[in-house]
């Protein structure tokens, strides 16, 4: 197989490195719907909006044929950084119990936002291109920009006004922030994704993304932070927290935080949830 091989299904193909054998990518990390699942094997998945896989498969079947096996493999240094954060608040929220179990002592860690920013894109990319996103009734086509694909291989550095954003303050009810007092987030709404479109809808261009209770929006656009618009109602990312350097939730003095190292420097700026019970 030459360096220059690009397999027609993959869609990160645009510069070739594809193996010659397409795998199946799953819509949401496999690690994590183990997480979730405790590895049950009667347990079955689906997407619920009529897109995707509309019936329920086990979760060895969920997924796509969208990329070749080699960047398949080369993107899981993403999910690794998923299942870090997910299985952190997992863990805190079941001992916690919605407020009646223990929230125990200070506990941190730490997760690559180079990987996490790159597995939201990667879910939501996925899911574009396996056209399991419904989108005003029909089904969207060929989604994914050149620049989408460079970021997810890492040929490009982001844009500084682009990328990863999360809940600052109170006032935003598109991204949630408390993993911890709906036991929904551990168990049956532990993951959801609704994509943005440009261009009547044939390119992806962002999304919201939910993981454990807490919401991440992801854009390919300048997200427009000096403008009056920014604050407007319906902008899902209004009053977000651009690329934190934490996250962090605290109870009676007591934090659980987890930071996020990135490969550049700019990231001053964390956010502490204060909570109460
Ligand atoms: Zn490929």
């Amino acid at each position: 197989m030459t360096d220059d091989y690009r397999h027609p299904k993959c869609y990160v193909n645009l510069h070739g490195g594809c193996s010659s054998k397409i795998s199946g990518e799953h819509f949401i990390s496999h690690s994590l719907i183990k997480l979730y699942t405790f590895d049950d094997p009667e347990i079955k998945i689906l997407h619920d909006h009529g897109f995707g896989i509309p019936h329920p498969v086990s979760p060895k079947n969920f997924y796509a044929n969208v990329l070749c096996t080699t960047h398949n493999n080369s993107l899981s240094p993403a999910d690794s950084a998923a299942l870090d954060f997910a299985t952190f608040l997992r863990k805190i929220a079941i001992q916690y119990l919605n407020g009646n179990g223990e929230w125990g002592e200070d506990e941190v860690i730490e997760v690559s936002g180079d990987d996490f920013q790159r597995w939201v894109l990667k879910l939501l990319a996925t899911h574009a291109a396996a056209s399991a996103f419904a989108s005003r009734g029909s089904k969207v086509v060929s989604p994914i920009t050149e620049e989408a694909v460079h970021l997810l291989l890492d040929k490009a550095a982001w844009p500084i006004t682009w990328g990863l954003c999360v809940a600052k303050e109170p006032g935003n009810t598109y991204l949630k922030f408390d993993p911890f007092t709906d036991i929904a987030s551990v168990t049956s709404n532990w993951w959801s994704a609704h994509p943005f479109f440009r261009n009547g809808d044939t390119a992806l261009c962002g999304g919201v993304v939910e993981l454990a209770g807490v919401g991440f929006g992801l854009t390919l656009f300048n997200q427009g932070r000096e403008s009056l618009e920014f604050d407007s109602l319906d902008n899902p990312i209004r009053r977000s927290l651009q690329r934190p350097a934490y996250m962090e939730w605290e109870l009676n003095g007591v934090k659980k935080r987890i930071n996020f190292i990135w490969d550049d420097s700019r990231h001053s700026f964390g956010v502490t949830y204060t909570m109460v019970r």
